[in-house]
């Protein structure tokens, strides 16, 4: 009996969490997609890079939100796409903080650490790298999630635990970066606020205790921080880096919820078309878009495009060992074509902007 009721009460969280459920996600708000394709510069060098990733974002993510929006994407305006294999140093299946710094630094570690290698050995992301001389790149983070959490951090913290958060905070209170936004104000005491913004000369928006609520209630904060950031950073004379997180698709396909899912999605790439109109302008730019992992092993069973309707199920509230899909255009963008490791898009950046 007893194993009975314990047998009923999993099931029941299976069932609440919305696992091997088929869930129909319709109605979604459409978004335009820029309208000019942004070219591949081979020769030129990047003055800008621009790293967007989506938190646990699959192929299926973003098909499912093609549907969605009606057979459309800015990401389909991307005109170099490869893939990248996400597993850790420890972990076929990776997580957020190895994921995060194989993007930033370049280097395998294990679940659970930020901007360190499995033995400790503090590694350089690239915002710290291309901020140092003789770059001397202003550097940025956009992202809706704790802008202490893993990825984000991944870009300039170095410790054994991503839920090291008040040791991350300091760590972020001691990093150059002139443009901080996301949520996790929580984190921060009033004069390590000031120590962000020093003296007013960081942007820093910080607009949640903790994490920003998801895309329906957060509105276009993703899509216009992303311009405000851009505008920001468009005034430092050698140019800049700026990583922006798409942070919530990975907490909605955690939770199995496809139609958040998607809203992450969607929410994510109208925040793409920001970036690729402001590309017209500034064709000096590398811009490279992936994911650190794919969360909640999503399938597509049915749907319509004309309908703007399509039928998702969650294998897991877990993330996945696949491989995720890598986009790029601009100064460099042919680099990122064909299957590649992690750790070789920032050594792959890095290598562009230094060459
Ligand atoms: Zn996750």
């Amino acid at each position: 009996m007893k194993r009975m009721v314990a047998f009923l009460l999993m099931a029941g969280c299976v069932c609440a969490a919305g696992v091997g459920k088929v869930q129909t996600v319709e109605k979604m708000p459409q978004h335009e997609v820029a309208v000019q394709c942004v070219p591949v510069d081979a020769a030129a060098k990047p003055r800008n890079v621009i790293l967007m990733i989506g938190d646990g974002m699959s192929s299926e993510h973003v098909w499912a939100a093609w549907v969605c929006n009606g057979g459309k994407l800015n990401l389909e305006q991307m005109p170099v796409t490869g893939f990248s294999r996400t597993f850790s140093a420890n972990r076929l299946v990776t997580d957020s903080a190895a994921g995060g710094t194989a993007l930033a630094c370049g280097h395998k570690t294990n679940n659970g650490m930020l901007g360190q290698t499995a033995d400790g050995r503090a590694l350089s992301s690239l915002a710290s790298r291309l901020y140092a001389a003789p770059y001397h790149k202003a550097v940025g983070l956009v992202v809706t999630k704790a802008i202490t959490d893993a990825t984000p951090a991944a870009f300039y913290a170095h410790t054994a635990s991503r839920y090291n958060t008040a040791e991350i905070a300091k760590q972020l209170c001691e990093a150059p970066f002139s443009v901080i936004v996301g949520g996790g104000s929580g984190a921060f005491s009033s004069e390590q606020m000031q120590a962000l913004r020093k003296n007013d000369q960081a942007y820093v928006e910080l607009a949640a205790k903790e994490h920003c609520p998801y895309a329906p209630e957060r509105g276009d904060f993703l899509a216009r921080q992303t311009e405000r950031a851009l505008a920001e950073l468009e005034k430092s004379p050698r140019g800049f880096f700026l990583m922006i997180e798409g942070s919530e698709i990975d907490t909605a396909s955690h939770a199995a919820d496809a139609r958040l899912a998607v809203a992450e999605t969607l929410d994510f790439d109208r925040a793409l078309g920001v970036v690729l109109r402001w590309m017209q302008s500034h064709p000096d730019t590398l811009l490279v878009v992936t994911a650190d992992h794919q969360t909640g092993g999503i399938a597509i069973h049915g749907g319509s495009v004309q309908e703007r309707k399509v039928k998702v199920s969650f294998a897991t509230t877990e993330h996945t060992g696949v491989a995720v899909p890598v986009y790029a255009a601009g100064c460099g963008a042919q680099m990122f074509t064909g299957i590649m490791d992690n750790t070789q898009i920032p050594q792959k950046i890095f290598q562009i902007v230094a060459e």
